[in-house]
């Protein structure tokens, strides 16, 4: 088994994240935790891209319009379709308009636990409902009630891996392997090494 400090997550600032000059503490908290940055660069998106990002699981279609339809019913809303496939490609054409409006910025992090810990300080997908002290609950305000009123995607800031499986296949659909860098970094001593031998003179 894969020692978990060796974890891999991807993580993408979203167009939004950008404009609203939180480049930065994103990077900042997901530093400030301990995780080592392994990737990074600077692109616009196409739809292609877009569409195959979200339907790397191939189950994506059936479980996200699952839950978007269970979320109306748990709000007391009628969801415009019991169709999950429906659901979820109209939903696909919004997240279409919103990642390719301008420049996302895609990463790597690296460390302990890094999928569960960057999801934890991500936060949940709707920032109204995401926990205060995680980057969507803590920077911005947008709601599904909103983003559905004006028929547009939900504007979060940022995307992270939802598990271990989905970062693998992010990650090699961001970036060539030779784009992920190994290297060491010093405080990975503090964090990771058993003896802690080495610090006092
Ligand atoms: P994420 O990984 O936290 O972004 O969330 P998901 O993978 O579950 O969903 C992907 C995207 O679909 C989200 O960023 C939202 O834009 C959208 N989405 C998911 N669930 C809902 C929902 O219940 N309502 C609406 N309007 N959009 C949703
Ligand atoms: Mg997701």
């Amino acid at each position: 088994m894969m020692h978990p400090k060796k974890e891999r997550t991807f993580v993408a600032v979203k167009p939004d994240g950008i404009q609203r000059g939180l480049v930065g503490e994103v990077i900042g908290r997901f530093e400030k935790v301990g995780l080592k940055l392994v990737a990074m660069k600077m692109l616009v998106v196409d739809d292609a891209h877009i569409e195959k990002h979200y339907t790397l699981d191939p189950e994506w279609r059936k479980v996200t319009g699952e839950k978007t339809i269970a979320s109306y019913k748990a709000k007391g809303l009628t969801p415009p379709t019991e169709d999950p496939f429906v659901v979820t490609e109209a939903l696909l054409q919004t997240l279409k308009k919103y990642m390719t409006s301008g420049p996302v910025i895609a990463m790597v992090w690296e460390g302990a636990h890094a999928a569960k810990i960057v999801k934890k300080i991500t936060g949940g997908t709707e920032p109204l409902t995401s926990d205060v002290g995680t980057i969507r609950g803590d920077y911005v305000l947008d709601s599904y009630t909103m983003s559905d009123t004006d028929k547009r995607a939900v504007r979060n800031i940022v995307h992270c891996s939802g598990s271990l499986q989905e970062a693998e296949m992010e990650i090699n659909h961001w970036f060539t392997s030779e784009e992920v860098i190994n290297y060491r970094l010093v405080q990975e001593e503090i964090l990771y090494d058993v003896n802690l031998d080495g610090i006092l003179e």
